[in-house]
């Protein structure tokens, strides 16, 4: 399984930078067994999508999704609109999301379902708070994240999903999580996936690190057991910076 690395500008460039971000990133030396995509805000994508031309990498990631198809929902965007412009990956349930937005574990599952039905992969987020880490209640928060997010997924499905083990106090903080704790947070997920779906689909589902992610951790993250790739803010908004991750994370 090829390691996956998303950059997440969040609220960052908009369509005169995020071409420029593109054709950048083109330029760089990229590794050819590891998965990139770049989760760019909804008004960039077409901007992202013409820098790209041809070219197949970076994948196209959204950042957010509606879960209807069409209709009486301003200012939202559905799965098929993303799925018009090539997106191929969509990240759902990040904690800036739940947080400013108030986005509930119901409203991400809604999403997450409504993606896969479209044939995009939904990155799912979690992850604890300081104050949930620290009265150590991080392994039952991504329980109930973890089994929530599937619930309206379809097993049988073709397109898979992939998680994001994002602890809150890692995001943006510099003060990346311990590898060795990342691992039992993402056993912890993919037991809720194998107790939930089965042992082959767990198996199958790459779930990332993401939190102060930069060139001096990354490897140290690819290398741990379980964790399969990242998903990376702050260090992807320089394409150079985000090209060398991508390169470090080859496997050995
Ligand atoms: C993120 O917001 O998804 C993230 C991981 O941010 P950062 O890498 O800046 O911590």
């Amino acid at each position: 399984m090829n390691p996956l690395l998303i950059a997440n500008w969040k609220m960052h460039y908009g369509p005169i930078k995020a071409g420029g971000w593109v054709r950048a990133f083109r330029r760089e030396r990229l590794p050819k067994d590891v998965d990139i995509a770049v989760a760019v805000p909804h008004v960039s994508l077409a901007a992202a999508r013409a820098s790209l031309g041809r070219a197949s990498i970076p994948s196209l990631a959204a950042q957010d999704v509606f879960w209807e198809q069409d209709g009486p929902y301003t200012g939202e965007v559905s799965a098929s609109m993303l799925e018009e412009f090539g997106v191929q990956y969509c990240l759902v349930g990040h904690s800036e999301r739940r947080n400013h937005l108030d986005e509930s574990n119901d409203m991400v599952a809604k999403k997450a379902a409504a993606l896969q039905k479209q044939g995009i992969v939904p990155v799912i987020c979690v992850g604890e708070t300081a104050a949930q880490f620290k009265k150590k209640e991080t392994n039952k928060v991504l329980r109930q994240q973890t089994t929530a997010a599937i619930a309206k997924l379809d097993k049988e499905s073709k397109i898979p999903f992939v998680f994001a083990y994002e602890p809150i106090w890692a995001i943006g903080s510099g003060k990346a999580c311990p590898s060795q704790r990342a691992r039992e947070a993402h056993e912890v997920i993919r037991g809720v996936i194998v107790k939930k779906m089965d042992k082959t689909i767990a198996g199958n589902t790459k779930i990332l690190y993401g939190g102060s992610v930069d060139p001096n951790n990354i490897s140290e993250y690819i290398t741990t057991t379980g964790i399969d790739g990242a998903l990376v803010g702050g260090a992807s908004l320089d394409p150079r910076v985000f090209g060398l991750l991508c390169r470090t994370a080859v496997p050995s």
